[in-house]
């Protein structure tokens, strides 16, 4: 079993109240690029913040780093991640092969109820983008492909999909090179439509045009990788 298939649910809840709040706040936070990749994150300095022990931090550090939010390395601390370029390829093609299966099963189950989180979830993010907040908007859009998943009711997958929506933002946030919206509201509004009819073919359809899209919006040209501090270029 892959590693990534082990986070979820159930570590979340292995956490103590304390530090799953804390690793709630820092993973919204990461989705919304208030928190750059690369960025240390100082035990001390968070447990701060949030008036909370270092223990508690700790542990929700190694939460995140078991969803791939968070890097830790040894002797120097925890780092927001910064997915390379193979990573990054690998979420958006692990994301291709399920995401547009999970439209699928999602448009045959799709109900009214759902049909209007999804509408609110669009309205939302038009709403942050008109307050010119564009890291709200960026979380939404996401959030709007884990509530596809959560309609199609397979929780292993759905999970999952949650995690790699995840690093989505630090992709996006690394690689990302259209200055314009992120999932493009069209694509969406394409989506809650088939969803909406039960129209399981377009809605797989529409799910790979889009994903094919966002991954086109990606500059994943090998690079090097920029150090973040003097210790990392020349220690
Ligand atoms: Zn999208």
């Amino acid at each position: 079993m892959p590693e990534a298939w082990k986070g979820g649910l159930g570590v979340t809840e292995a956490l103590g109240q304390g530090s799953a709040k804390v690793a709630n706040s820092l993973a919204m936070a990461i989705h919304e690029h208030r928190l750059a990749p690369g960025m240390k994150l100082s035990e001390d300095e968070v447990g701060e913040i949030y008036g909370v022990s270092r223990t508690v931090v700790r542990a929700a550090l190694q939460h995140l780093a078991h969803e791939h939010l968070v890097e830790l390395k040894r002797n120097r601390g925890a780092y927001v991640a910064q997915p390379t370029v193979r990573e990054a390829r690998e979420v958006f093609e692990t994301r291709a092969l399920l995401e547009p299966r999970t439209a699928h099963s999602a448009a045959l189950r799709c109900g009214p109820e759902d049909v209007a989180i999804l509408q609110g979830h669009i309205e939302e993010e038009h709403a942050a983008l008109a307050q010119g907040d564009a890291g709200r908007a960026l979380n939404l859009s996401g959030q709007f492909h884990i509530e596809i998943a959560r309609i199609a009711d397979q929780t292993t997958i759905a999970d999952f999909i949650a995690q790699l929506v995840s690093r989505s933002s630090l992709i996006i946030a690394l690689y990302w090179q259209r200055r314009a919206a992120l999932c493009e509201s069209h694509a969406h509004d394409l989506l809650l439509r088939a969803l909406e009819r039960h129209d399981a073919e377009a809605a797989e359809q529409a799910m790979k045009e889009h994903l094919l899209d966002l991954l086109t919006s990606l500059d994943l040209s090998d690079r090097p990788s920029v150090p973040t501090s003097l210790k990392d270029a020349l220690g």
